[in-house]
C-alpha cells in the first residue's frame, strides 16, 4: 500500500490576454475549476499506474472539497482518512496570458489544518511507501515521515514547493525528488550542471546531497529528462533517462505524474531506476493533454504506448 499524505487543491483558472498590473482590472475570458493540489494529483497517478493508494489530507465543507474528493475517489484512491474541517478548501487562483505564462496565488486553507495528530502511526502499517510533497505544515511532513519510517516504507520527499527542511526529516527521506531548481535551492545555491551535462558533471551534487544525509536523489528536468542519483552504487552513481519523446502541449503536473509514477513501481517492488525509467514514460504522456488528473495516463494506456 501507498500512504500519500499531503495537500488537495481546486485549481481556479482565468485566462487573459496579458497578466494585469496591481489595481487594474482586465476583461479575461474562460474559466476553469479543476482539481488539484501535489498529493492530490500524485495520488490520482500512483493509483491510475495501479497503486493501491491512501490519501490522507483535509478539505472544506465547500463544493471543490466535494470535487476533490469525488476526482481522487474515481481514480481509485481511498479518502475515508481525508477529513473534512471548518476551513475553505484549498485553492490555487491561476491566471494565464496569451504566451503561457502564469501567476499563482495558492491559499492553503484547509491544507493547513493538516497536523501531525492525522499522521497517526496506525494509518501507516503495512505501508510499502510513503509519498510527501511540502504544500502542508512541515511538522505534518516530518511526522509522516517518521511514521512511514517507522512502518518499514520507503520514504519519498517531493521537495516542492521549496522550503528549507530539518535534518531529521532529510534522515528520514529515501528517495528525494526535485527538479533542477529545487536541487540548487537545497545545496545552498549550488550550480546544477546543464541539463545535457556529461554524468560525471553530477558527481559533486551527489556529494553534496549524501552529506545532507540523502543518497538516492530523483532530479526531473523537464522536456531534457531526468537523472536518478544514488551515492550507494558505486558502479552507477548517476544514471540519465532520456525523455520520451512526445508532443508536449501542458506540462502542468508533469512533475507530480512522474512522483506518482515512481510511489506505483517502488511499491510494486521496482528498482529505483526502473520506477524512475516507467515515471519518465507517465509524466511524458501527461503532457499531451491539457490539465493534470484528467490527462494522467493509466498502467493499459502506458503499456499500449510503450
Ligand atoms: P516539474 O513540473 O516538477 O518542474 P519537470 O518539468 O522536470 O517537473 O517534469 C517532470 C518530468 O516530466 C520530466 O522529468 C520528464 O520525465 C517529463 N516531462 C516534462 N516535460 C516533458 C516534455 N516536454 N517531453 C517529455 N517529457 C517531459
Amino acid at each position: 500500500r501507498i500512504i500519500v499524505a499531503g495537500s488537495l487543491n481546486a485549481d481556479l483558472t482565468i485566462y487573459t490576454e496579458r497578466l494585469p498590473s496591481p489595481g487594474e482590472t482586465l476583461h479575461g475570458h474562460g474559466f476553469a475549476v479543476n482539481p488539484g493540489g501535489k498529493s492530490a494529483n500524485q495520488a490520482v497517478s500512483a493509483a491510475k499506474l495501479g497503486g493501491a493508494v491512501t490519501l490522507l489530507g483535509a478539505v472544506g465543507q465547500d463544493a471543490n472539497g466535494e470535487m476533490l474528493l469525488a476526482s481522487t475517489s474515481s481514480a481509485g484512491v481511498d479518502v475515508s482518512s481525508v477529513k473534512r474541517v471548518a476551513e475553505p478548501t484549498g485553492v490555487a487562483v491561476i491566471s494565464v496570458d496569451a504566451r503561457g505564462e502564469n501567476s499563482i496565488i495558492i491559499s492553503a486553507g484547509a491544507n493547513a489544518t493538516l497536523s501531525p495528530a492525522d499522521m497517526a502511526p496506525a494509518l501507516f502499517e503495512g505501508a510499502g511507501v510513503v509519498c510527501l510533497c511540502l504544500e502542508v505544515p512541515l511538522e505534518t511532513v516530518q511526522a509522516a515521515a517518521q511514521a512511514g519510517h517507522d512502518a518499514g516504507a520507503t520514504v519519498l520527499l517531493n521537495l516542492s514547493p521549496y522550503a528549507p527542511i530539518t535534518t531529521e526529516l532529510a534522515q528520514l527521506t529515501d528517495v528525494l525528488l526535485v527538479n533542477s531548481h529545487e536541487a540548487s535551492e537545497f545545496l545552498g545555491g549550488f550550480a546544477m550542471p546543464a541539463a545535457d551535462a556529461p554524468v560525471d558533471e553530477w558527481r559533486g551534487a551527489i556529494e553534496k546531497f549524501a552529506g545532507r544525509g540523502l543518497n538516492k536523489v530523483l532530479v526531473t528536468l523537464g522536456a531534457a529528462g531526468s537523472l536518478v542519483l544514488d551515492s550507494t552504487n558505486s558502479a552507477a552513481p548517476v544514471v540519465r533517462i532520456a525523455p520520451t519523446q512526445v508532443n508536449a502541449v501542458d506540462t502542468t503536473g508533469a512533475g507530480d505524474a512522474f512522483t506518482g509514477g515512481v510511489a506505483a513501481r517502488l511499491a510494486a517492488g521496482d528498482t529505483l531506476v526502473a520506477a524512475a525509467r516507467y515515471a519518465s514514460v507517465a509524466a511524458a504522456l501527461a503532457t499531451t493533454k491539457k490539465g493534470t488528473q484528467a490527462a494522467y495516463a493509466t498502467a493499459a494506456e502506458l503499456s499500449s504506448a510503450e
